[in-house]
């Protein structure tokens, strides 16, 4: 097996237990590596640090596997992962639908597979774990039973591992246009040409948590997609619920999702653009109950962190002017690269640039099957705020 010595300095993160090591903080691979290959690990004086996978393409040069001595990585240790991180998911409440794996926070770096009931979505991001694609299936295989496992590699973060974009099927072909269960309503979700793995699986806890503050209200939801906080608003008793998103495709899936739950009367979709929306409507003296606003991630560099806060605090300026007194604002953002701090002072900073006060009614992250891991930033990364604006 390659050998892989660290520098005598690197970066406390490693030793924390973080799973990622960077090129500059290997000092020699003994052994040729083309990548994708099972190394081990140690410090420059040679202590066993772990085992984990090569590339030498990627910025990420090794991502850690396990750090037992004794475990050696083949087929049956995917298996154990995956099964483990089912038990986990069946002790914490999630059964029908979920985030199965979640990446590092499962010790499986670069792998996500979504469980939408009978069916799987995977996703294999780094070229070491795509190399166990294969273990992985048959893992699933043995454990579920599935009636079929889809690969929704078509992300653009394979590149830096020198992996083409992909998507299709893993198992026989099946229709992929599948409908679940979530709190008690019923969505359809489109797995080979949604969004991401078809569903944001992330925010179903979220979903649950507007329940007491929609009732008979009048709401507004922006960056809606297929409308599932929508629906939910409609199901909890709003009077009127209006969704917005610019995208054509994810509008004709909420509608078909409001008929499919029988509130088609309570919610209506528009296909516009919310930022253009939010701007004229709030100049227009428009005003809600609630207004939800759910944006895509605003950046994913680390360079274009101001650029992200001011949109978000351009959409919550425009949504807390939307806003009755004593409405509800329900806010969130999806990127960790924006703290929860610095999101909390951007929502604060809208409030005061509209006059308004604010009243926190909860804030959360991402629902608990993506767990988080204290020292892996990428494993915390939603931010879900209510407030009562005043
Ligand atoms: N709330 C949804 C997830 C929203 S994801 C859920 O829980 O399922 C973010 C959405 O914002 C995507 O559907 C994307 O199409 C939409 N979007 C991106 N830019 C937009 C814009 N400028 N105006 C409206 N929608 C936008």
């Amino acid at each position: 097996m390659i050998k892989v010595f660290l520098n005598k300095r690197i970066s406390p993160r490693v030793v924390n237990g973080h799973p990622w090591i960077f090129s500059n903080e290997v000092n020699i691979i003994e052994g040729e590596t083309s990548g994708g290959e099972i190394v081990e690990v140690f410090t420059h004086d040679k202590k066993f640090v772990g085992r984990g996978y090569i590339n030498p393409k990627s910025q990420i040069t090794i991502r850690l596997l396990t750090r037992e001595k004794n475990e050696m990585i083949n087929d049956d240790f995917f298996f154990k992962k995956i099964n483990e991180a089912w038990s986990y998911r069946k002790k914490i409440g999630y059964t029908e639908n979920c985030r199965l794996i979640f990446g590092e926070a499962d010790f499986l770096p670069a792998l996500i597979i979504d469980k939408f009931n009978d069916y799987f979505v995977i996703q294999t991001l780094s070229l070491g774990i795509e190399v166990w694609k294969n273990a992985i299936i048959n893992a699933l295989q043995k454990i579920f039973s599935p009636k079929g496992i889809y690969e929704r590699n078509d992300v653009p973060v394979r590149e830096l591992e020198g992996l083409q974009q992909q998507k299709g099927f893993l198992t026989e072909p099946f229709d992929t246009n599948i409908i679940i269960n979530e709190n008690g309503l019923r969505f359809n979700v489109d797995i080979e040409n949604g969004q991401k793995t078809g569903y944001f699986l992330d925010q179903q806890d979220n979903r649950k948590a507007i329940e007491h503050i929609v009732k008979d209200a009048d709401v507004l939801g922006a960056f809606c997609y297929t409308g599932t906080f929508e629906i939910h608003a409609a199901k909890y008793g709003a009077k009127k619920v209006l969704g917005l998103d610019i995208s054509e495709n994810a509008i004709a899936q909420a509608k078909k999702n409001a008929a499919l739950n029988n509130l088609e009367n309570i919610c209506s979709f528009e296909a516009i653009n919310a930022f253009d929306a939010l701007k004229e409507w709030s100049k227009d003296g428009r005003d809600y109950d609630v207004v939800m606003l759910d944006p895509p991630a605003f950046t994913k560099s680390r360079e274009n962190i101001q650029k992200a806060v001011s949109g978000y605090k351009e959409i919550n300026l425009r949504g807390i002017k939307l806003l009755k007194k004593g409405g509800f604002l329900v806010t969130s953002s999806c990127t960790n690269l924006v703290s929860p701090e610095l999101f909390l002072q951007t929502i604060n900073d809208a409030a005061k640039d509209a006059k308004r006060k604010l009243r926190q009614v909860t804030f959360k992250a991402q629902s608990s099957d993506h767990p988080i891991i204290n020292g892996i930033e990428n494993t915390n990364y939603l931010k879900f705020l209510i407030a009562e604006v005043l």
